[in-house]
């Protein structure tokens, strides 16, 4: 398995792009100019289609809109951390922003610098943080007081400066689709509390080995309002004015964090031109380097769910359509009773109304419930759209089902960028017999 050229001359040669990377064509379904009906034959299912061209389209749209402004999209890793898609974004200019050291050793392998690495996250370890700082990572988001004498020590012990930004919660009540993808309000696990800001700003200072050099925040995920982002940066500019007066000279960084909305359904996605108008002017004056975290933005509808359809049932007086993807391939679904649109890579034109549900041993292993969908029989492909973002990475390996081959696809050639996992792989790590066992 591995690349190839699937395509016939005359659809290569076609000037359009289609920015979203998915469209029928002929009644086939197609990834740029690939026909999903050929990559299920040759890569077969089930399996996760990137497309290269919609991945470039996100992050021009972003980066344009922040245009004249000092800033810098890192692309957040958790969301889709494919070596392929981190070298593609790297060679589009992104850097990265990271939450573990198993981000930091993937943000590595795919030839990003320490310069081009931001490292968030609550609960880091002094292992993680003393690989980041050997790293010479471009900032560290503190989360706590805790984690800031646990900096110190790191950075003592490499005899480094660590560059620090804390990531401060601005307190402002987001609307996302689940609270599980609220993190920016009061009382919750993230950042320094609003009122502590100040303390530990001063704290940082007073501490050798440490540089503070910005302020961050990160208020959620699937955000399509501007007012969040508008508030949360007044409320950081704030704290900053008042380090600033406190002595801390070195402040160049606002990082404003991720969670710019993406469609799924037919609810908006987060308008970029107008993000990239309203952080302006709200950062107006400050000749701060605006740093952009985005995970789902640039790749989440970038990429589908390709999987088959094993049965069709009829059971209390409901339809299910049974795939060979199931909820330890995309958790979402269950895990936040996300919406996933879903449909017939061949559609046949008829519709019905059905439950769309995977192989697993879990009532609530479902991709869709009561969905209107094609009417697809058993051996028919369908895909699930929009997930590029927290589909491959949340894949667990539950029911002891290999996980998906991952593709990326560019124009009319597709590359196997992780191959699908064999059953040797699931028992690779085990050890059948310990030998001191008692009997
Ligand atoms: C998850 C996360 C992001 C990315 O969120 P998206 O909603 O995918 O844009 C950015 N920054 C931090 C700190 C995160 O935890």
């Amino acid at each position: 398995m591995g690349e190839g050229v699937l395509v016939e001359p005359a659809a290569a040669r076609r000037s359009i792009p289609v920015p979203s990377g998915f469209a029928h064509r002929d009644g086939v379904l197609h990834c740029d100019d690939l026909s999903l009906d050929r990559l299920a034959r040759e890569v077969g299912t089930p399996s996760y289609v990137y497309s290269a061209t919609a991945i470039r389209a996100q992050y021009a749209l972003l980066d344009a809109a922040l245009a004249g402004l000092p800033h810098r999209i890192h692309y957040s890793v958790k969301a889709n951390s494919n070596l392929a898609i981190l070298v593609l974004l790297r060679e589009l200019g992104a850097g990265v922003d990271i939450v573990s050291g198993g981000e930091l050793h993937r943000a590595l392998a795919a030839g990003f610098g320490g310069g081009d690495i931001v490292f968030s996250g609550v609960g880091k370890t002094s292992a993680e943080l003393a690989d980041a700082i050997r790293a010479g990572v471009k900032l560290i988001n503190v989360e706590s007081e805790h984690e800031l004498e646990l900096v110190e020590r790191a950075a003592a012990a490499a005899r480094a400066m660590a560059p620090i930004a804390l990531r401060v919660n601005p307190e402002v009540t987001v609307d996302t689709p689940h609270p599980y993808t609220r993190t920016g309000e009061r009382g919750m696990k993230f950042g320094i509390p609003y009122d502590r800001a100040l303390a530990v700003g001063q704290r940082t200072m007073a501490l050798p080995h440490l540089r503070l050099v910005g302020l961050d925040m990160h208020i959620g995920s699937q955000v399509a309002q501007l007012e969040p982002y508008r508030l949360g940066i007044a409320r950081l500019l704030e704290r900053l004015a008042e380090l600033r007066a406190a002595g801390a000279t070195a402040l160049r960084y606002l990082d404003i964090g991720g969670g710019l909305a993406v469609t799924y359904d037919r609810e908006p996605a987060a308008d970029a031109r107008a993000f990239g108008a309203a952080v302006r002017e709200a950062v107006a004056g400050t000749e701060l380097e605006v740093i952009v975290e985005p995970g789902r933005f640039l790749v989440g509808n970038a990429g589908v769910l390709l999987t088959r359809v094993l049965d069709r049932k009829h059971s209390g007086g409901k339809e299910y359509v049974i795939t060979d993807a199931g909820m330890n391939d995309l958790l979402r679904p269950s895990h936040y009773h996300a919406f996933h649109r879903i449909e017939a890579v061949t559609p046949n034109g008829r519709r019905t109304v059905a439950d769309i549900v995977g192989p697993v041993c879990e009532s609530g292993d479902f991709l869709a419930l009561d969905r209107e969908v094609d009417d697809v029989v058993t051996g028919d492909l369908l895909v699930v759209h929009s997930a590029g973002a927290y589909g491959f990475v949340m894949a667990s390996n539950y029911n002891s089902r290999p996980r998906a081959a991952e593709v990326l696809v560019d124009g009319g050639r597709f590359a196997v960028v992780r191959e699908r996992e064999t059953y040797d792989d699931l028992v690779r790590h085990e050890r059948a017999r310990p030998e001191w066992r008692l009997v």
